[in-house]
């Protein structure tokens, strides 16, 4: 069965893209821990992050680069976090995090509640800055 990240890249459920190009898709989190906070995954399914090949790695990595630049150019924050877990969707995933300080990534905290159109005014506005 396709996961759900597979659907959300495919269109199937609907998500707030940030970019795609073939192989990748980016998208706000739908339970934030700041305002900003992206998924970058790879079209293709597949589950453990460090299971995907080198080239590809290289490849996503860099697209998530171009994703960071234009979360750091619209959301005011200190810096740009990147984390893998992995834990609760079984799809490849990097979290790109915007962040005032160490206490913005702990995956415990109480999430960032936005209104549907808080949602879409952050992602176009991440989205118009992607290059
Ligand atoms: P992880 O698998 O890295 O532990 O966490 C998965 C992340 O995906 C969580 O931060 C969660 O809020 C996010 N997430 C789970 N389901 C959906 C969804 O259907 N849409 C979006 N946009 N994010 C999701």
């Amino acid at each position: 069965m396709a996961s759900i990240f597979s659907k959300i890249a495919k269109g199937e459920i609907p998500s707030y893209k940030i970019a795609e190009n073939d192989e990748f898709y980016a998208f706000l989190d739908i339970n934030p821990l700041t305002r900003g906070h992206t998924l970058v995954v790879p079209k293709e399914e597949i589950d453990d992050f460090f299971d995907i090949e080198n080239q590809k790695m290289s490849d996503m990595m860099l697209f998530a680069k171009q994703v960071a630049l234009a979360i750091r150019q619209t959301i005011p924050c200190k810096r740009v976090g990147l984390v893998v877990l992995g834990f609760d969707v079984p799809h490849a995933h990097i979290h790109l995090v915007p962040m005032q300080g160490m206490q913005d990534i702990d995956f415990k905290r109480e999430r960032v509640k936005l209104t549907q159109e808080e949602f879409q005014a952050t992602a176009n506005d991440i989205s118009e800055k992607v290059k």
